[in-house]
């Protein structure tokens, strides 16, 4: 309560903007996740890995865009590549030369995707590689797993009523292979698709195990569904994302963020024989179209992206960072005896205070309040993803701002 009402008093310019937003938007929100009690923080400006916001304080930024922003802020490529896009003309009413020059270089870094299309979200890319999957298919059930997230529309709380579009869905435990086989079993034959993180992102950065994940490819192999990997997240784990380095292809894939070099991106893809449903050259084919499907803004910015900065040094770096930095912050709280622990792979993390959901919602409020007062800003929910520009620097300063905080409130964490 305590450092609740000092987060309000240190932040008046936030609130007061939020109050006002709230007169135009339903709780002064248009995405859910960024809500949290009392209010967010209203953020002016972005700088490589620091924030400012309404009122004047500074934070090291551990957010990232909720993973999207593994750049950091406007770094140079992406300022010139976008600024060369304005010049040549906002989208051209037609296909583009830039267009087709992206989708191949993202083919080239997942074999699994022989054709791909563009979406301007990874909630539009999930949507269009199910209705390819059942279309492809002819079927109509998709399996899916508590505590997923694919976008707004397609969330599925663990044990919560799904928000959804009107799709016939399983829902089956994530990491239970045996469970999960047990419940399709009567619907083998009907299944079109398996819809699957390879690590849970939203539901808490919870690693797809190896052999749970082999073994939805081998239920896709076995009923004829369609494997999508939703790797909108773990695309970042290495070039070709967590299913190269687990080697299981998926039927399909998803991918979005930062694919799209900081501007509104989705893009779906897979084997030749299933996209081929939208080839308008043939006959029975569906149409997918979306005016900004392949907009010159996010097309140059995602080729500056791919070429440039999404490379496999810049890639390796992050991740053996992130990797160091999980391995501290765990023993950090077990050096001091604070029940907390931290999941997740490479530069993607999670905290998870232990207790019961309300206990373990107040401590992670608790470190959040502590924490942004130290000048450090993550998820509240516990989501922490690195972006280039954090270095050993930035790292020390969250180990420390955690350390000094631990030792305070210790008897509450
Ligand atoms: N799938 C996963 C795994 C995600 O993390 C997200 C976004 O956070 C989405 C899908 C939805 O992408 P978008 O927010 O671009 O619609």
């Amino acid at each position: 309560v305590e450092a609740r009402e000092d987060y309000v008093r240190r932040n008046p310019e936030s609130r007061a903007r939020f109050m006002a937003a709230a007169e135009s938007m339903p709780g002064g929100n248009t995405r859910t996740s960024l809500f949290y009690d009392p209010f967010p923080l209203c953020m002016l400006r972005g700088e490589g890995c620091r924030l400012t916001d309404a009122d004047g304080h500074e934070y090291l930024d551990f957010l990232g865009e909720f993973t999207a922003g593994i750049f950091g802020h406007s770094p140079e490529v992406l300022k010139q590549a976008i600024r060369s896009a304005l010049d040549d003309g906002i989208n051209l009413s037609s296909h583009n030369a830039i267009e087709g020059k992206l989708a191949e270089r993202i083919c080239a870094r997942f074999p699994s995707m022989d054709l791909l299309r563009f979406t301007n979200s990874g909630t539009e890319a999930n949507l269009m590689a199910l209705a390819a999957a059942l279309t492809f298919t002819g079927r109509r059930k998709i399996l899916v797993f508590a505590g997923g997230y694919h976008g707004g529309v397609l969330t599925f709380p663990p044990g919560g009523a799904p928000v959804t579009v009107p799709h016939d869905f399983v829902v089956a435990s994530y990491n239970d292979l045996e469970r999960t086989l047990d419940l399709v079993k009567p619907h083998r034959g009907e299944l079109a698709a398996i819809l699957v993180e390879p690590m849970q992102g939203a539901g808490g950065c919870i690693p797809g195990t190896p052999e749970f994940l082999a073994g939805l490819r081998r239920l896709a192999d076995e009923t004829g569904a369609v494997l999508i990997f939703d790797e909108i997240q773990t695309s970042r784990l290495s070039l070709g994302g967590r299913q190269q380095l687990l080697g299981i292809t998926p039927d399909m894939t998803t991918i979005g963020k930062f694919f799209g070099g900081g501007l509104a991106f989705g893009s779906f893809g897979g084997r030749r024989e299933i996209m081929q449903v939208f080839d308008p050259r043939r006959p029975s084919s569906i149409g997918h179209a979306g005016t900004y499907n392949n907009n010159t803004l996010t097309m140059t910015a995602g080729l500056a992206a791919v070429e440039q900065l999404l490379t496999a040094e810049a890639l390796d770096g992050l991740n053996a960072r992130g990797d160091r930095f999980r391995a501290d912050l765990n023993a950090l709280f077990a050096a001091k005896a604070v029940p907390i622990t931290v999941s997740g792979l490479g530069s993607l993390m999670n905290i998870h205070p232990q207790g019961a959901p309300r206990v373990a919602n107040a401590k992670r409020s608790l470190l959040f309040f502590d924490l942004v007062k130290a000048g450090v800003y993550f998820a509240p929910r516990g989501l922490i993803a690195l972006s280039f520009p954090i270095g050993g620097q930035e790292i020390s300063a969250f180990l420390n701002a955690l350390d000094r905080i631990l030792d305070a409130r210790r008897s509450l964490l």
